[in-house]
């Protein structure tokens, strides 16, 4: 299974994208993951991504490329994966398509989660997010337990640096501006396949399983 994650930052899609490449046991590949723990690493891509990250830009298309080259230069990827938050831009999505033409893949769905921005908002600006195992909190849901701790691996939940009102609203703004035009690139190649984000965890799940 070959798949691509589209949507808007807050529509649940880092969530959706765990569940389903654990269920069929293919890499979740999220660019953002890897420019966090590089930025935490200090790496020289760390240094280079941080500004960007922080401030809610997107990272360049060249050193974004790179960064996935690199990942497909191992087997890794031989039995499927699931990109989550790549491609981002056209010239990604294009860069991304010649690649893997070259490598013979062809990708089987690509997932576009749909939330209106009032709910994204919201939900972006309750997240709290576990510093190890990445899962997604709401802030809500914390204070119901009480516990600032991962109910998975037990480490700290924290609020990521680019979660804040005025960096979200500029996250948004990206999105439409520069990864939007990516549900005509992929549905004029038959690949998307629209889903409703609103509801619960697992009622989003199944309405991704039964496209798959
Ligand atoms: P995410 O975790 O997917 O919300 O990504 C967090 C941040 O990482 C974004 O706001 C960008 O700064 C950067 N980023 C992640 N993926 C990409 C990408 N494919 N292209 C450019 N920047 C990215």
């Amino acid at each position: 299974m070959r798949l691509i994650f589209l949507g808007a930052p807050g529509v649940g899609k880092g969530t959706q994208a765990k569940k389903i490449a654990s269920k069929f046991n293919i890499p979740h590949v999220s660019t953002g993951d890897i420019l966090r723990a590089e930025i935490k690493k200090g790496s020289i891509l760390g240094k280079k991504a941080a500004e960007f990250v922080h401030s809610g830009k997107l990272v360049p298309d060249e050193i974004i490329l790179e960064m996935i080259k690199e990942q497909f230069k191992t087997d890794r990827f031989k039995s499927g994966f699931l990109m989550d938050g790549f491609p981002r831009t056209l010239e990604q999505a294009e860069k991304f398509s010649k690649l893997l033409k070259e490598l013979d893949i062809k990708i089987d769905r690509v997932i576009n989660i749909v939330v209106d921005e009032e709910e994204i908002v919201k939900r972006l600006t309750n997240r709290l997010v576990c510093g190890e195992c990445k899962k997604i909190f709401s802030l809500s849901e914390v204070n119901k337990n009480g516990s600032f701790l991962c109910d998975v691996c037990g480490s700290e939940l924290s609020k990521r640096k680019d979660d804040s009102e005025e960096v979200i609203k500029h996250r948004i703004e990206v999105y439409k501006s520069q990864t939007q035009p990516l549900v005509e690139f992929y549905s004029k190649k038959k690949l998307l396949e629209n889903i409703d984000g609103h509801g619960t965890e697992d009622e989003i799940f199944e309405r991704i399983l039964a496209r798959l």
